[in-house]
């Protein structure tokens, strides 16, 4: 049996790739396929769809990426691999340590450039947080 790979690692280094290539390979489809499996046709389907909005605060310059999944639209931080959406919340805080679709498009759709763009006044960034962290944080009280 092959030992189940780091999903992190993988994402990340395919990732890399994809800031050069600004393609992904058939092959590469495989390498994450393997990995992600029922999950990778759901993220292909974001990015094609694109449906990943990164949104541009000024002038603080601060990032907000927005994925619109099947069920709503999440919050994503890239920084520490966290989602807002249930599917995360429940793999990963029971150290599953699967990364959900949304993380996943959100990785290959930075990588390749193929992303919205936003940009949105300092002023909105308290309201924006707090619509997609709401759901996040009344599960947790
Ligand atoms: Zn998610």
């Amino acid at each position: 049996m092959i030992p189940k790979l780091d999903e992190d690692a993988i994402l990340k280094r395919v990732s890399q790739e994809l800031r050069r290539t600004h393609e992904l390979t058939d092959e590469q489809k495989l390498t994450l396929s393997r990995v992600f499996e029922k999950r990778l046709p759901p993220a292909l389907g974001i990015i094609e769809a694109r449906n990943v909005t990164s949104y541009h605060f000024k002038p603080s310059d601060r990032t907000l990426w927005i994925v619109k999944g099947r069920r709503g639209d999440y919050q994503v931080m890239p920084d520490s691999m966290f989602c807002t959406c249930d599917d995360y919340y429940f793999r990963v805080m029971d150290n599953k340590k699967q990364l959900c679709y949304h993380l996943v498009a959100q990785q290959i759709a930075e990588a390749l450039g193929r992303f919205e763009t936003s940009e949105i006044a300092d002023s909105r960034y308290a309201e924006m947080t707090a619509k997609w962290s709401a759901h996040v944080s009344s599960r947790r009280s």
